[in-house]
């Protein structure tokens, strides 16, 4: 059954369950909704880096951090289609484009993105993009443009959210996610374990995906990946067991969601990995870079298929198995 009705309370029993039950419980339900042995591959670029105006302490893209990451503006048109075919080739059937932004502005940046998402969409790929804070208006042209997804992270509880980001607030975020849900384009919202943030946190940021009207079709699942120059640079590394109760206890709550096992993976070995996808989580991202922070090479992930015995999902196979992603019911 999908519940939108989970009290604290009871994902803080989920979340406390003895480890090894938790993987077999959330095993089971991930069983009941997918199928165990896909795995979707995405790819993640960064179309605008740098520069950003707002505070996130643990991105290496905001302007007032000092780190080695080398700014660019807004990438052509021809140069995103080429990383998508190559991405593509690779295997990828999502391909997401980031750009560090606060947020939308209407302008010809905004217009080349529409061209962007234009163009990727006669390529079979489901074509998402996170670009910070997006008006209803916004959201409709990008829907009209055939955008299939749009990411806009809730990146920890609202009760930490003023430790990790002070240039804007919560509600901005839920708010952002209402105006794409309400578009008809497909919610992907997760956040990031290791920011300093405690068990009731995560609890917390698990309650407002998991009891939102529609759950997220994707909840990406993100260890801190500690960069130097911003301030969460000493951060200590999650270890595998915190990835994977939060993974599981997302499938818990989220049976249909696609859980993205994102940032940090780059450290696990094959077996950690294989708890995660154990756990319920099934789909990674490919390509040596997670927007500007390493990422495992594509020929590791062909090995890590082959060791696993895991199969590429295909695009939008929900779409065409008949079912309505955007409900829950
Ligand atoms: S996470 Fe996004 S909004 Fe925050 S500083 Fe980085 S690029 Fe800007």
């Amino acid at each position: 059954m999908i519940r939108n009705d989970w009290t604290r309370e009871e994902i803080t029993g989920i979340f406390n369950t003895p480890v090894l039950d938790l993987i077999h419980n959330a095993a089971t339900i991930h069983r009941q909704h997918h199928d165990p042995q896909e795995v979707q591959v995405c790819t993640l670029l960064s179309v605008k880096t740098g520069g950003c105006p707002e505070d996130c302490s643990y991105c290496p893209q905001a302007a007032r951090y000092h780190t080695a990451v080398k700014t660019h503006k807004l990438l052509e048109v021809s140069e995103v289609l080429e990383s998508a075919q190559h991405a593509k080739d690779s295997g990828s059937t999502r391909f997401c484009m980031g750009a560090a932004w606060r947020e939308v502005r209407d302008n010809r940046d905004f217009d080349k993105v529409l061209d962007m998402v234009k163009g990727l969409n006669g390529m079979g790929m489901e074509v998402c993009c996170t670009l910070g804070m997006l008006t209803p208006e916004q959201a409709t042209k990008l829907k009209q443009a055939g955008l299939y997804a749009y990411n806009h992270n809730l990146d920890t509880s609202a009760e930490f959210y003023d430790e990790i980001i002070t240039t804007r607030n919560y509600g901005d975020r839920l708010e952002t996610i209402e105006n794409v849900r309400k578009s008809g384009i497909s919610v992907c919202a997760g956040g990031i374990i290791g920011m300093g943030e405690s068990a009731t946190d995560r609890i917390g940021m698990l309650h407002t995906l998991a009891t939102l009207p529609q759950h997220p079709e994707s909840v990406p699942v993100n260890a801190l990946v500690p960069v130097e120059g911003t301030p969460l640079e000493d951060q200590e590394r999650v270890s595998v067991w915190e990835m994977v109760r939060m993974i599981a206890t997302a499938r818990i709550l989220m049976p249909r969601a696609m859980v993205r096992l994102s940032a940090g993976r780059i450290r696990m070995n094959t077996e950690e990995q294989a708890l995660c996808f154990l756990a319920g989580a099934n789909s990674i991202f490919s390509g040596d870079k997670l927007l500007t922070t390493p990422n495992p090479e594509i020929n590791a992930d062909k090995q890590l298929f082959q060791t696993l015995n895991l199969k590429p999902r295909q695009s939008f196979k929900d779409a065409l198995a008949g079912k309505n992603t955007l409900a829950n019911a």
